[in-house]
């Protein structure tokens, strides 16, 4: 087995080599990640500028290549030919912080597993809800041991063709991660307010600001599950149509 490693933290980030550490049993592993943080960046595909790829290595030493590409750019570099030997697995992770509901679309991580799923590969996105008020280094290894697990359990069962798997894991002991929930996306509540402020210049700037986002803590979803302690998988699809839509908007007449 041959997994694609990556992130969209960096190439730096302590999460990324835990996941690369974790799937180390299951087969030969290469690691393609971006060069620095590109949480919240979205389904990226860099088409104005050239793209660099570096070696480098990871913290253990293992070897690695770092790209100044986005995680989905990192992932097309890979399964294009950058990287010779077939991939089986994407797993892109461990992200510090939970990819619940809508964060999907934003997410760096779970959009480099999308990647896969578009060359029709299996793809995972590994995240972990770090607590707001954790003070010291996160540890990783909890999460990384759930990846392990849902990684071995794909590469024996495979997965539905257009299917990636997107893995929440609550900040919790190992041993507490036993019930593994398959969730649907639950509602965040996003509370970003618009910070206004002006420049030495005098000239106005903006940032998106405001408190982290919450969500709705319902049965079935992934909020409602990690925020129970349980480990949440939701199947993800990149066929976004609105089917429900579709009859009401056909019957519609066009205004001229
Ligand atoms: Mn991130």
């Amino acid at each position: 087995m041959h997994i694609l490693v990556t992130n969209d933290d960096g190439v730096n980030a302590p999460g990324l080599l835990a996941l690369a550490q974790a799937m180390r049993p299951l087969g030969n592993v290469s690691v393609l990640a971006p060069d620095r943080n590109w949480s919240a960046s979205g389904h990226v595909k860099t088409l104005h500028r050239p793209l660099r790829v570096k070696e480098t290595s990871l913290a253990d030493g293992t070897p690695a290549l770092a790209s100044d590409g986005a995680p989905s750019d990192c992932v097309a570099l890979a399964i294009l030919g950058l990287i010779r030997e077939p991939i089986d697995l994407v797993v892109s992770g461990i992200n510090p912080h939970a990819n619940l509901g809508y964060d999907v679309t934003y997410s760096g991580t779970v959009t480099a597993a999308l990647e896969a799923c578009i060359w029709g590969l299996k793809g995972l996105a590994v995240s972990v809800e770090s607590p707001e008020d954790l003070r010291g280094p996160l540890d990783y290894g909890p999460a990384a041991q759930v990846a392990y697990r849902v990684a071995k359990t794909v590469l024996k069962n495979g997965l539905p063709s257009g299917i990636v798997l997107n893995i929440n894991v609550p900040y919790l002991p190992a041993e507490r991660l036993e019930e593994f929930t398959i969730t649907r996306q639950g509602l965040r509540i996003y509370r970003d307010e618009l910070i206004r402020r002006e420049d030495p210049r005098g000239r106005p700037y903006y940032w998106i600001g405001g408190d982290l986002p919450i969500g709705v803590e319902e049965d079935g979803t992934d909020y409602g599950t990690i925020t129970s302690g349980g480990v949440s998988i939701t199947p993800l699809q990149l066929d976004l149509t609105a089917y429900s839509a579709m009859k009401t908007l056909s019957d519609w007449r066009w205004e001229r």
